[in-house]
């Protein structure tokens, strides 16, 4: 692994580590209820949660590093915020019993950075809510990006397998460091980093693609046209959150599309920047889906770019033209 960033990397894996471990708890007392009710509240709970937890420890590391993270803590100050607040605290005491509530929101404050710096991190607590909530994958997405770039990335996967025997939900922790490589790392406990890399797959009518669970957020429909554009048989992998960017890395699918469903949506950096560097020092290739490069210098949305284009690197001319061809791009 490269020097520059190892501690940064270090941080950042024990922190995507703890936070995961509070959603894991969470997960786990979900109420089978609570999908039919649409009742978000334990994962604002694990979102607000997971924040406090990554954010204490990069100020405590890094005090002067900006972070561009979802959530702020408004509505937990909020008179109205009173019950939700009481139980962030309770779960954050669970991982960090030294934690008192002010200190509860002190941290999640360290994450409402708005403006683009030199050097910042870039939180999503919990990315993939809709699939947190169906018991599926989320995950804790984050990434240093300095000069406009993502440079280290730490992404915990807690539902995904980390090998097809594993059970289905060992999850794993994807890290990687700009120029050194991609590695998993398990979710828990002492356990050696293991290389990951992209799928060597040429021919597109054999490819595996991945895309959102959820329609609104990445056309299904244009993702087909591409597909039958390509010749590719296989029918989509859908999961949620960027755990598809893991899947592409360790070389299980080898494209992850997300086509824009709508004329004006810009992506947040948070839903990207972790999963995309990891894809990339596992040897794959992400651009926008006109084949431009993910520009991070803009603080906190892709402001440059139009939807994402994953892929293991060969395919990613071909998909690149399909997106072109069938008039997405
Ligand atoms: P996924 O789990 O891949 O479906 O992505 C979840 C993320 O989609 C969330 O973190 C949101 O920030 C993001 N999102 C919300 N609305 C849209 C949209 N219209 N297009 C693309 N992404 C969206
Ligand atoms: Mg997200």
């Amino acid at each position: 692994m490269a020097d520059a960033y190892r501690r940064e990397l270090e941080i950042a894996v024990e922190a995507v580590r703890e936070a995961a471990q509070l959603c894991r708890a969470v997960q786990r007392e979900l109420d089978p209820g609570v999908l039919e009710k649409k009742d978000r509240s334990p994962v604002t709970v694990a979102d607000f949660g997971s924040q406090a937890l990554v954010c204490r420890r990069l100020r405590a590391a890094f005090p002067d590093d900006p972070i561009i993270a979802e959530e702020d803590a408004t509505a937990l100050r909020a008179d109205e915020g009173a019950a939700l607040r009481e139980q962030v605290v309770r779960r954050v005491h669970a991982v960090r019993p030294d934690a008192a509530a002010a200190d509860v929101l002190r941290w999640i404050d360290y994450g409402n950075a708005h403006a683009y710096t030199p050097r910042f991190w870039t939180l999503d607590p919990i990315d993939g809510t809709k699939g947190f909530l169906r018991g599926e994958q989320y995950a804790v997405a984050l990434a240093l990006i300095v000069e406009g770039r993502v440079v280290a990335a730490a992404l915990a996967c807690p539902n995904l397998p980390s090998y097809p025997e594993a059970g289905a939900k060992a999850g794993g922790v994807y890290a990687a460091v700009r120029s050194g490589g991609a590695f998993r790392l398990p979710l828990e406990g002492a356990g050696s980093a293991e290389p990951v890399r992209v799928s060597t797959l040429a021919d597109p009518a054999e490819a595996r693609f991945c895309e959102s669970v959820v329609s609104a957020h990445s056309s299904h429909g244009d993702a087909a046209a591409v597909a039958e554009r390509l010749g590719i048989a296989a029918p989509p992998v859908r999961l949620d959150s960027q755990a598809k960017y893991a899947v592409v890395a360790r070389g299980q699918a080898d494209i992850y599309l997300r086509l824009p469903t709508r004329k004006h949506y810009v992506e947040n950096i948070w839903d990207h920047a972790a999963g995309a560097l990891v894809v990339e020092e596992a040897g794959g290739r992400i651009t926008d889906v006109t084949g431009t490069p993910l520009d991070f210098g803009h603080g906190p949305k892709l402001a440059r770019n139009r939807g994402v284009v994953v892929t293991n690197g060969p395919l990613h001319e071909a998909v690149v033209g399909a997106l072109g061809a069938v008039g997405v791009a």
